[in-house]
């Protein structure tokens, strides 16, 4: 993602969620409108009985009909499971009351130029009837060719012919314009949202997802698992007497010390592997489809790890402690989250209880003496 001001890209995938996103704003926004859309169509038929008594009738004839349409594609869209007709039904809305402005006008003897204005007000409502500039632009298009097609029929003057013509083309201009910011500022809050969910979730210092980002990812795999009836595991690191670090280099050299600590043990797990700062000098691994054996495995190669690694730039490395709580879902379907943690957090206090630079689970050989 670019700088703050700059215009903001999205990845595919996030693109293809923004998409889903506008579509699902637009179909919030137009449930309902169709009745007012049907209302107003209606409703400038008094404004024709004012200019034109003599000829108001045929022009509301035109009105009724297009109103209908109005209605039943509306009507439509909210019939279960119709909803993703919304998108086009408003595009279709749009055309109609184009059209029917254009044709209840031409209906009457004076006042063509009063009676076709609402066309702008028309047009401009394409912005909050499509998805994106494009889905607009074609919108507008539809509009434009079928009004051009009308505009060839209809008994107009050639005053009229090309008022009307200059008028739809200014209103197609503007309502561009308004398309795009619209869709603009509407991406800007979604990468935004991104961002703000991204960074909520990411530790400042090391990178690795957050207490929060892992509670949101355990629980996602401990359903998983449930789902498919995979074992999953949860590894809970401390480092052992990590204060003495700080006291003896500094916390700047304390803050070193983790991020290298973070890059060890992620060298120890698999991609598919979370790993999080779970707080200041703790971490968390949860392993989806890892059994208590896999576990214990990759715990001790976390603890290996740290413990032959020498901090750069001091005389000292650490150690770890570990504590590791295996969910098997198929003994245990009804296990939650908060559970499985407590379970890792208590072995990883009888690790430090033991003497640190350990691994304890719940498996009989899984306690590691240290080396
Ligand atoms: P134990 O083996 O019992 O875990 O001993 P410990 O010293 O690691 O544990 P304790 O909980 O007493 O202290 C944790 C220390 O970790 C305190 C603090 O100095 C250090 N620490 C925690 N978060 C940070 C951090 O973000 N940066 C730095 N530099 N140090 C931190
Ligand atoms: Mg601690
Ligand atoms: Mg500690």
């Amino acid at each position: 993602m670019s700088s703050a001001r700059g215009p903001r890209r999205l990845t595919t995938e996030h693109e293809a969620e923004f998409l889903e996103s506008r579509i699902k704003t637009l179909i919030e926004l137009n449930l309902k409108t169709f009745w007012s859309i049907a209302i107003i169509l209606l409703g400038f038929g008094l404004w024709d009985a004012y200019v034109d008594p003599a000829h108001w009738r045929a022009a509301f004839s035109i009105r009724i009909v297009a109103a209908v349409i109005v209605a039943v594609t509306g009507a439509f869209q909210n019939l279960p499971g119709k909803g993703h007709w919304l998108p086009l039904m408003a595009k279709v809305r749009l055309v109609t009351a184009v059209l029917a402005s254009v044709l209840a006008a031409a209906a009457l003897d004076r006042g063509y130029g009063f009676g076709v204005a609402g066309l702008a007000v028309i047009i401009l409502t394409g912005p909050y009837a499509a998805i994106d500039s494009r889905d607009l632009l074609k919108t507008n298009l539809s509009a434009l060719a079928a009004l051009a097609v009308l505009l060839l029929f209809v008994e107009l003057d050639r005053f009229d012919r090309i008022g009307t013509g200059a008028f739809a083309l200014l209103a197609v201009a503007v309502s561009t314009l308004l398309g795009r910011v619209l869709e603009a500022s509407h991406r800007r809050a979604f990468a935004l949202d991104l961002e703000l969910h991204r960074d909520a979730r990411t530790d400042a210092l090391t990178g690795l997802a957050n207490r929060r980002g892992m509670q949101e990812r355990g629980r996602v795999e401990l359903k998983r698992a449930k789902r498919s009836g995979a074992p999953v595991s949860v590894l809970l690191g401390d480092l052992d007497h990590f204060k003495n670090i700080n006291d003896r280099y500094g916390h700047e050299a304390g803050d070193d010390a983790l991020v290298q600590t973070a890059g060890v043990l992620r060298g120890a797990l698999r991609e598919s592997d979370a790993l999080g700062r779970w707080g200041g000098e703790e971490f968390i691994a949860v392993l989806p489809a890892t059994g208590a054996a896999g576990a214990l495995e990759v715990a001790e190669r976390m603890r290996a790890g740290i413990a032959n690694t020498l901090f750069e730039g001091l005389r000292e490395g650490s150690t770890i402690s570990i504590g590791v709580a295996t969910a098997s879902t198929v003994d245990d379907p009804s296990l939650a989250w908060d559970e499985l943690l407590k379970e890792a957090d208590q072995y990883l206090y009888r690790a430090k209880h033991d003497g640190r630079n350990r691994v304890v689970t719940s498996s009989p050989s899984g306690a590691t003496p240290s080396t």
